[in-house]
């Protein structure tokens, strides 16, 4: 049954994410529920109704999604497609009066970000970013150590975020047009957020590499790439991100000790240890549940937003400075 202080949401895409993780999820949200879906594959329509009890007035496809406007049982509209497809789905949603969730990466340019960010402002609607570990307790338990200083200061930060792809050539993701970009697009805008949470600051500078070691299989996109920051606090930073290598950590260097997230970037349990001897832990939840109820908490009360459209523009701006670097030979572009 439908619980009216819930918000509707609406998943766009019916893939992998939205059937194991997103979904899932919304089932035991306490501030939002699973309303509607848009697909474009009819077999899912079904399924997905029988599946979260969702009324047939609720389910859309691509070309008729924008009558979404008149549904109030909608009031969150989560972009959950192929990268490249983000920018004109959430400028639809705006249009049409939703709030917009856009997966990670937020688009495949800063100015795709710029028009997002834009088209919520203009319609009066709120925005956020798919970034599920910014609502993750053990990342704000980083961010809580590096602020209070617990270690002292940040010298040093490095994480990896990677993983072996091995699967059919022809996915989105190893194509340019869809994907935008690869491993740095995929999960190396996770590394990039660790970067900055570990350091607890944004970039001056990046510098950056790129290395190709099975170019018949990745053939237009990106496979590993290896970048340098220097932070305003005096704190330097690498990150690693490949779809070749097993890498999912997070190290924090401090003047008197360090910290470590390791696994750091997966659904969880996550888990963490300190230079005193202590374990980070706490008890498991789905982030996803947590993201998007601290959205739809944003949304009822103006509590904050732990992903906000700035903050997807942010990590774009690095993303397009990295692969300035790499065309440019490693030259450290400033921020
Ligand atoms: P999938 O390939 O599993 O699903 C994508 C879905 O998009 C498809 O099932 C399809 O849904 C729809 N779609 C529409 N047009 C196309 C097209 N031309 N090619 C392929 N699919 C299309 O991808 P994921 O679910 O893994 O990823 C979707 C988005 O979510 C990406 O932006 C990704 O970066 C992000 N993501 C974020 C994660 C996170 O940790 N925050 C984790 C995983 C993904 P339908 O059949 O319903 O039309």
């Amino acid at each position: 049954g439908q619980d009216n202080k819930k918000l509707g949401i609406a998943l766009v895409g019916l893939g992998s994410y939205s059937e194991g993780q997103l979904a899932p999820g919304l089932v035991n949200a306490e501030h939002c529920y699973l309303a509607g879906i848009v697909t474009g594959t009819p077999a899912k329509e079904k399924e997905w109704m029988e599946r979260y009890d969702i009324p047939k007035a609720n389910v859309y496809n691509y070309e008729n999604f924008d009558s979404i406007a008149e549904n109030d049982a909608i009031d969150i509209v989560y972009v959950v497609l192929p990268n490249s497809m983000h920018a004109e789905f959430c400028i639809r949603a705006a249009k049409a009066g939703k709030h917009v969730i856009c997966e990670k990466p937020m688009a495949v340019s800063v100015a795709e970000c710029d028009a997002i960010i834009e088209a919520c402002e203009h319609a009066n609607v709120k925005l956020s970013v798919g970034y599920r570990m910014q609502s993750d307790p053990f990342t704000n338990e980083v961010k809580r150590l590096v602020k209070e200083k617990t270690f002292g200061d940040v010298t040093y930060v490095s994480s990896d975020a990677s993983y072996i792809s091995r699967g059919n050539p022809d996915q989105w993701r190893l194509n340019r047009a869809l994907s935008g970009g690869g491993a740095l697009l995929n999960m190396g805008v996770y590394a990039i957020q660790s970067n900055i949470y570990g350091t607890g600051t944004n970039p001056i500078s990046v510098s950056a590499q790129e290395f190709s070691t099975r170019p018949d299989y990745f053939k237009e996109t990106d496979e590993t790439i290896m970048a340098q920051m220097k932070f305003p606090n005096g704190a330097v930073g690498q990150l690693c991100t490949s779809h070749n290598a097993r890498g999912n950590r997070l190290y924090v260097s401090c003047t008197d000790g360090w910290i470590e997230l390791n696994p750091c970037h997966s659904y969880g349990p996550l888990a963490g240890r300190t230079s005193d001897g202590n374990k980070i832990s706490f008890p498991h939840k789905s982030q996803q549940m947590l993201q998007m109820d601290d959205f739809a908490q944003h949304i009822k009360t103006g509590s904050t937003n732990f992903a906000p459209g700035e903050m997807g523009k942010r990590d774009m701006i690095i993303v397009e400075a990295i692969y300035q670097s790499i065309r440019e030979g490693g030259k450290t572009i400033p921020l």
